[in-house]
């Protein structure tokens, strides 16, 4: 049995997660796994972060209903893109604007979390499993958009 895909590891990712944002307090905790994901992007040419690493795409398959079929989702290139310069420079603006205080940028990061996990949920709830991932997700789209340029190198 492949330990990453098993509901005790992807529960102890979200714990992990959980415990570093809400009492650690680490603003950047998001970051801490958007990191690792991307480093796992750069070691193995894949997006293996997604498939079991990632809490949010974890505690999306914890809380997927199967009865509710995926429904066809596709995203255009242009709102994936707008979406994921939105993300990266909302969390840039945060940070230099609320340098001051600790506080304040891991308030406004744990705004940016719940509004990302609300959305996802919801659109779970109407639209199947990780509808979220499909293209709607800043970090996923980052590490997409860095295989997609690898690749186009690779073949020049
Ligand atoms: S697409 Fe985003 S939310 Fe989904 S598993 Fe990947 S990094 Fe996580």
């Amino acid at each position: 049995m492949n330990i990453i895909k098993t509901t005790g590891f992807k529960i102890l990712t979200i714990v992990i997660m959980f415990l570093l944002m809400c009492f650690v307090k680490l603003w950047y905790a998001m970051f801490i796994f958007i990191g690792i994901g991307f480093i796992q992007t750069l070691l193995t040419g894949r997006k293996t972060f997604c498939n079991g690493y990632c809490p949010l795409g974890n505690m999306q398959d914890l809380l997927s209903d199967d009865k509710v079929k995926p429904k066809s989702f596709s995203v255009h290139s242009s709102v994936k893109i707008s979406l994921t310069i939105l993300f990266w420079l909302l969390s840039v603006i945060i940070v230099y604007f609320f340098r001051e205080s600790n506080t304040q940028v891991w308030v406004w990061f744990l705004r940016l979390m719940l509004i990302i996990f609300s959305t996802a949920y919801i659109l779970q709830i109407f639209n199947g499993k990780r509808t979220w991932c499909k293209g709607l997700c800043p970090a996923g789209n980052t590490m997409s958009g860095y295989l997609k340029i690898k690749r186009i190198f690779k073949k020049n």
